[in-house]
């Protein structure tokens, strides 16, 4: 703010017609880094009026710009924001509140059709720590009409700034505490890799419940003096629309938002002249998804690997690296970070071209699990290395692949396979918009591969004996699946992540439409 003051910060992007969540009298409004500042100092006051530095206050909501005057001013007041999914229903909300011991809720009133006021009041009684709930929809009359300054604490860089709980595609959520020095400097890094320009626009679907929003967005911009344009939600029509309006040198999203927008019919209608990036990650890249983006939109990819214990980003590919880099591998480490494959069993660092599961130790891990010093130990052992959970493999230049989790590998009588691989090689068939690969319980093999396949057009998948033939020119024999299905589409975590434990859900109960497999 004392750099650019007069540089736009913030857009916010809404669906067209739809009301303000936040009690302002339109949408599309836009503040310049002076006056977040300002903003987020006045929030800074009022939080201070009613919770004490350190202090836990949930954040349950879409991107709502007022969620980015909240971080910053919850910031400069010492208090650490719980970030929740809006998608979140009156038990889980429960949990985050509760496992979190949060003093504070802010919440919208209702989103995408549901009743977040009812729900907040189902999820909140009885919970000792919880004094106060607030709704976004009154923010104008409260925060905004705040004019008692007085001192701020002092907030050190190490101080916890965010508990995030993980998004849950592996089930169990486990709130991960991070501190300011992680966030800040973790974005600085990611966003020189990226080389969004000084003073850039940046569009970003990205939730704010995630780092993939409310860091990597909001904290790489203001390192470049950008603009975060923050759209609600993602929509591709209204991310494309954003994009061309607002002639953004950058766009992020994860891999199945870039999906849905190159098979949506107003990206042929899209003027993307000016964009010059794509960044994408937080789930696996099919390489054939690079080439497709760099092709269509006529941009630079970027891919970064990561995880919310590591603030998050680890790896990245730079927008110079070759095709073959960009495509097939995760990049390498970001400065001030090391990162080590390792033998799960041994705990030995595996030895170049040998996979192994990739621990990363430095400045960005988080402080532990909130609470949970068990699984804290579980996660980052004794000489700090944090165990990610990942498995992957570095090159002799330092280049990491990202081969599979730990927990999303499929043992096929012994075998270890891999689902990102076959994921790989189905989605270059034309007629495959999106595709999940997952081990299911089978009584000769233990387990064995079935695909969950979500045709390109509905009526548009060839038979089954084709995409057979693919994987078998591409895999060894034991990877090809055995068992086909067929969904609309994929289920998803807010942070646009596939919920495989969903599908297997699906499969158990016989829900999914079974594909003769020839
Ligand atoms: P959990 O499954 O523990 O609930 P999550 O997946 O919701 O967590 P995040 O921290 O959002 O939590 O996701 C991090 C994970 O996403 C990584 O551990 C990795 O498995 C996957 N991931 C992120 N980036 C990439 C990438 N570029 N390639 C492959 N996988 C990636």
């Amino acid at each position: 703010a004392r750099d650019a003051p007069d540089q736009t910060a913030l857009i916010e992007v809404a669906p067209p017609g739809t009301p303000s969540l936040t009690g302002a009298d339109r949408t599309g409004r836009a503040w310049t880094y002076r006056q977040l500042l300002a903003e987020a100092e006045q929030c800074a006051h009022w939080l201070l009026t009613r919770f004490e530095p350190g202090e836990r206050i949930t954040v349950w909501a879409p991107n709502v710009p007022e969620w980015v005057i909240l971080q910053y001013g919850a910031a400069l007041a010492g208090m650490v924001v719980v970030t929740a999914n809006p998608a979140l229903r009156a038990p889980e909300l429960r949990y985050v509140l509760e496992q979190s011991r949060s003093a504070g809720l802010f919440h919208v009133d209702a989103f995408r059709g549901s009743d977040m006021t009812a729900i907040a009041r189902e999820a909140t009684p009885e919970l000792p720590e919880l004094r106060e709930t607030f709704s976004f929809g009154d923010w104008q009359t409260t925060v905004r009409a705040h004019q008692e300054p007085g001192p701020l604490p002092r907030v050190r860089p190490g101080d916890a700034a965010q508990i995030q709980y993980t998004s849950g595609t592996t089930g169990f959520p486990k709130g991960a505490l991070l501190h300011h020095r992680g966030l800040v400097a973790n974005a600085r890094f990611m966003i020189d890799r990226t080389q969004l320009p000084a003073r850039g626009t940046m569009v970003s679907p990205m939730p704010m419940f995630h780092t993939a929003g409310c860091a990597m967005g909001v904290l790489g911009c203001a390192h470049q003096r950008a603009t975060y344009v923050l759209c609600q939600l993602f929509d591709p029509a209204l991310v494309l629309a954003a994009t061309a309006e607002h002639r953004a040198d950058m766009l992020a999203g994860v891999p199945t938002m870039l999906i849905a927008m190159l098979s949506h019919p107003a990206f042929g209608q899209t003027d993307l002249s000016r964009l010059s990036i794509v960044l994408s990650g937080g789930s696996p890249v099919p390489p054939e998804l690079v080439r497709r983006v760099e092709d269509r939109f006529g941009v630079r990819f970027t891919a970064v690997y990561g995880q919310t214990e590591l603030s998050p980003v680890v790896t990245q590919t730079s927008p110079d690296d070759s095709p073959e880099d960009k495509a097939g591998t995760a990049g390498r480490p970001l400065p001030q970070v090391e990162v080590s494959v390792r033998d799960p069993l041994t705990g030995e660092p595996a030895p170049i071209g040998r996979p192994g599961e990739i621990c990363a130790r430095g400045y960005q891990a988080m402080l532990g699990y909130f609470e949970m010093p068990e699984r804290t130990a579980e996660t980052i052992d004794t000489e700090g290395w944090v165990h990610t959970g990942d498995l992957g493999v570095f090159d002799d230049r330092g280049y990491l692949q990202v081969t599979g989790r730990l927990k999303d590998m499929i043992i096929r009588g012994g075998e270890n396979i891999y689902a990102t691989e076959i994921e790989q090689v189905l989605f270059t068939h034309p007629a495959v918009r999106d595709v999940a690969v997952l081990g299911v319980p089978d009584p000769a093999w233990g387990e064995i591969v079935a695909v969950v396949l979500v045709p390109a057009e509905p009526a548009s998948l060839p038979a089954i004996e084709e995409l057979r033939e693919l994987c078998r020119a591409h895999l060894a024999p034991h990877k090809t699946p055995s068992r086909w299905f067929q969904a609309g589409e994929l289920p998803l975590t807010g942070s646009g992540k596939i919920q495989k434990f969903r599908l297997r859900e699906e499969i158990d109960h016989a829900r999914l439409r079974e594909l003769p497999a020839g």
